[in-house]
């Protein structure tokens, strides 16, 4: 066919940078909290992130979703799952550069900080792959609570090598562990669990029954909750017994997701399964929590990490992209839009590596307090933030935004998990109440770390002495849980933006978020914020 007109005016893509060093706000952190020994390889990640092949492979793993197996083709069951190489090279990287693993195998200060950073950046090519990667990172801190299973499984799943298949765990280079906890009666209220695990003689349990919910179902190990006789327990799972049998893992379905999709989620069903318990029998919450409390920060990570990458996208477009005789981001509307998400943005970043920093530090009573309070506090507020920036970005794209061939719209689907696993926003909120109630040392080391700012903004102030006040009534708690909790996240976000951000950025951020000077949608800043620094500092530099 002939050609009819030429094409103009479409911004090329988004391809051939460093995502690492493109993000002033992750750098910034990663300085502030040790971890500066780690932006070389930081450096090489991004390098790798920008690539078009990584982010082809973020768009083919999601286009070709994985196709469960439950049985070969004599119908014997093998209950596989199989992915598309794109899975597995996105996978081979995240596992090569430690993201797994890294704070275990060298836990110098800074560890957390470097793979939060590392984490976020190669996130940005691809959301589902993470999951595994985090479950098997989360699954360390649990393992502790038996030195045997410690021993076992932390040097398999410390490996950097990827290593994908079902086979006996001992023969294999590497191994991944995820967790199964919801049922299909409850997710949240996970002392519903059904699933009944009876003892046997030689010490191993035999678990009975389903779960609802359990994601990457190729990996070696699962930690799984049960009902044993003294209640709810942790159990670990893995899926090939040592003698090289399958273990009862039936895959009765993959579930058919909004986003997440290049990532398998499925509905295993165990009977007579084999499993070891993991620490006292009706202690299963308190075991498994060590794993919640580590994919709770990655979810932080996760959903910082994605809205980085919204505003890189809408940044980047806006810089090429003309419209009534002018590029888009010189337009003061759209400069407002753009400004407004990279504060959102650099607030819910600034946030992450301090949650991550606190986890570098929690052998000091005061990290470890601040942490157990205001990670809850961050899972919940910057999760949130997520769909709203993700929506919010792809109309900076126009109908760009809205095609699949363009990422905005996976990155949209994207965006709501990270609230609703690992405790749902609601969930979360209640924890904040409860961490409130039974630990005054957690409130404690959270208005220090507020105060750290005190004097150097009046509306931070304010809002410090407004929250103070929130918190001193109790009445209807759990009815205001939403707006106190955001409120400490506000308050929060706010602190560590005055001490760590440019002017211009904390300013936009205290008069939008604490003073009030502001709408209810994005675009909405005060006419006096320095909109063109703040976009200037969050557009991604291409060569
Ligand atoms: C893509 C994906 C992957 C997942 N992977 C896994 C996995 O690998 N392993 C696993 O175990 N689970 C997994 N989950 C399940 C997830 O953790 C649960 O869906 C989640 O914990 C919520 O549980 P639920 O679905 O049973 O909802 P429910 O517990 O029924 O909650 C429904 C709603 O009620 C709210 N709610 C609950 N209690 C209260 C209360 N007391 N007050 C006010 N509101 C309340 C919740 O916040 C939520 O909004 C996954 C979910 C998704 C979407």
């Amino acid at each position: 066919m002939a050609d009819t007109h030429e094409v103009t005016n479409q911004a090329p893509p988004l391809v051939d940078y460093d995502v690492f060093s493109a993000d002033a706000a992750l750098v910034e952190g990663v300085q502030r909290y040790d971890a500066g020994w780690a932006v070389d390889d930081l450096t090489a990640l991004g390098r790798r992130a920008g690539t078009a092949e990584a982010q082809e492979w973020g768009r083919l793993a999601n286009d070709y979703p994985p196709k469960l197996h439950t049985l070969d083709r004599t119908g014997h069951r093998v209950d596989e799952v199989e992915f598309h190489p794109s899975w597995h090279s996105l996978t081979t990287v995240a596992i090569g550069a430690g993201l797994h693993a890294s704070p275990w195998v060298d836990p110098r200060p800074g560890a957390h900080v470097a793979r939060a950073a590392g984490f976020s950046v190669w996130s940005q090519v691809e959301g589902g792959h993470g999951c595994p990667v985090s479950m098997t990172h989360a699954a360390v801190p649990a393992l502790r609570a038996d030195q045997t299973l410690y021993d076992e499984w932390v040097p398999r799943l410390t490996s950097y090598s990827y290593d994908f298949g079902l086979r006996r765990p001992q023969d294999k280079a590497g191994c991944l562990a995820g967790m199964g906890m919801t049922e299909k009666q409850g997710g949240s209220d996970v002392r519903t669990n059904t699933t009944r695990a009876v003892a046997q003689a030689d010490g191993t349990y035999l678990l009975t029954g389903h779960k609802w919910f359990t994601s990457a179902p190729m990996c070696d190990m699962f930690l799984v909750l049960a009902q044993a006789a003294d209640g709810l327990t942790c159990f670990v799972v893995p899926r090939v017994l040592p003698d090289g049998t399958r273990n009862t893992f039936r895959i009765q379905r993959l579930k058919d997701k909004l986003g997440n999709r290049s990532n398998a989620s499925s509905e295993p069903e165990f009977d007579n399964t084999v499993a070891w318990r993991l620490g006292d029998e009706g202690r299963g919450v308190r075991t498994i929590i060590e794993m919640v409390m580590m994919t709770r920060l990655d979810c932080v990570i996760g959903s910082a990490s994605l809205m980085r990458a919204c505003v890189s996208q809408a940044a980047h477009h806006a810089r090429h992209r003309q419209a009534f005789g002018g590029y888009l981001v010189d337009k003061p509307l759209m400069r407002n839009v753009l400004a407004d998400l990279a504060v959102e943005s650099e607030a819910a970043t600034a946030l992450m590596v301090r949650l991550a920093a606190a986890t570098d530090r929690s052998d000091d009573t005061d990290e470890a307090a601040f942490r157990r309070l205001a990670l809850a506090v961050g899972k919940y507020w910057v999760s949130k933030r997520g769909p709203n920036v993700a929506a919010e970005a792809l109309e900076c794209l126009g109908g760009n935004g809205y095609v699949e061939d363009f990422p905005m719209a996976r990155l949209y689907r994207e965006a709501p998990l990270n609230s609703i696993w690992e405790g749902s926003g609601n969930v979360n909120a209640l924890d904040v109440l409860r961490a409130l109630a039974r630990e005054p040392q957690a409130w404690e080391a959270f208005r220090n770390e507020v105060a750290l700012a005190g004097g150097a903004d009046a509306r931070l102030d304010r809002a410090a002495a407004r929250l103070e006040q929130e918190l001193g009534d109790t009445s209807e708690i759990e009815t205001r849980a939403r707006r106190l909790v955001e409120q400490m996240a506000l308050v929060l976000q706010g602190s560590l933006l005055v001490r760590h951000a440019p002017a211009a950025v904390a300013d936009a951020f205290c008069a939008s978020r604490l003073g009030g000077d502001w709408g209810h949608a994005f675009g909405t800043l005060p006419a006096a914020v320095d909109t063109e620094a703040i976009v200037e500092r969050a557009t991604p530099k291409v060569a």
